[in-house]
């Protein structure tokens, strides 16, 4: 198969010849039609995640496509079947999971992370009959892969974990893919929603997508019922905890791989909530596609496997860049 590949965190990623994947006796080889470039990717590029371990290695995890193979366990799939596929992908039998807590699943993998991702034409995927998700027929390729990751990861950070309620004040804070998709969220909700980025492009993006009122980082911010950090910035966690009125909610969702300190001085005098937030399972798949987000209108653009590769060492701009590895050639 052809894959956009790395020999060591941080080498430049190229366009590479790979052996096929061949699916685990319960996983399932599934065609990549659709997979986006999420900042995660760039982390374990980079090598700030300890679940890449072997080179050369495929980033990608948010896909979607058609099934090719399955292993002989698996039940409910068959190739031509159309899924996508939350990043995490659970067992289905660990105690977490038998608590209906895939996202956190103790044997967890991750395509692109702890195996080949789908930066390629096949990606093999762990437990199909737990984590496939048929597409609905009027849901495409790449609007279903930018679901799978940042609008999933969106949802359970605003509506699960921070439990938001119509007519809260959200505040969002860095409005790349996930912070878009959690001013979407929110704004689905019933919020009232504050997007803060530094970025002038972003700020515009968040307005478009519902945010009634957008700041740069800095500016005054008070009175917010539930903070959703998603860009991974220790001044933004700050920042969200300390525009948190009393016993308001701040939900953890972008990635601090050298972790952040937290005012736990804030967070005890306005018994504040700290939550972190991890993925979505796929059983909660119904209840997102059943708010019909407009989440094409995060896609900001297509681009082919060969391009895949400067994109990801750039990793620029807000919404989110889809790779079609079998776009039009
Ligand atoms: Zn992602
Ligand atoms: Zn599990």
């Amino acid at each position: 198969m052809r894959a956009v590949a790395y020999d060591a965190f941080g080498a430049t990623p190229a366009v590479t010849t790979l052996p096929d994947p061949v699916p685990a006796p319960h996983g399932a080889v599934v065609r990549v039609e659709a997979t986006g470039l999420c900042r995660s990717d760039w982390h374990g590029w980079m090598g700030h995640d300890p679940d890449i371990k072997a080179f050369p290695h495929v980033p990608g995890h948010e896909l979607a496509g058609v099934v090719e193979a399955v292993g002989r366990d698996v039940r409910s799939w068959r190739a031509g079947d159309r899924v996508t596929v939350p990043f995490v992908c659970a067992c289905g039998t660990c105690p977490p999971c038998l608590a209906g807590e895939h996202q956190v699943c103790d044997r967890q993998t991750q395509p692109g992370f702890t195996h080949w991702g789908s930066f390629a034409e096949l990606v093999a995927l762990d437990w199909a009959d737990v984590n496939l998700v048929a597409l609905p027929e009027d849901l495409g390729y790449v609007e279903a892969a930018a679901l799978g990751c940042r609008v999933a990861t969106a949802y359970r950070a605003v509506v699960q974990v921070g439990r938001v309620a119509a007519g809260e004040r959200v505040a969002v804070h860095g409005c790349g893919g996930v912070g878009l998709a959690a001013v979407l969220v929110a704004v689905a909700a019933g919020a009232r929603v504050v997007a803060v980025d530094p970025s002038p492009e972003a700020r515009a993006a968040a307005a478009r997508a519902g945010a009634e009122e957008v700041l740069a980082p800095g500016e005054d911010l008070r009175d917010v019922h539930l903070g959703i950090e998603a860009i991974g910035d220790e001044a933004a966690v700050a920042a969200s905890l300390a525009g948190l009125r009393k016993r308001g909610r701040h939900v953890q969702v972008g990635l601090l791989p050298q972790g952040a300190r937290v005012p736990m001085d804030l967070v005890i005098a306005r018994e504040l909530e700290v939550l972190g937030s991890h993925g979505m399972a796929a059983h909660a798949y119904p209840e997102l596609l059943a708010l019909r987000l407009p989440v094409a209108d995060l896609v900001r653009r297509e681009i082919a496997l060969e391009e895949a590769a400067d994109a990801l060492v750039e990793m620029r701009g807000p919404g989110i860049t889809v790779i079609r590895p079998r776009a039009p050639r």
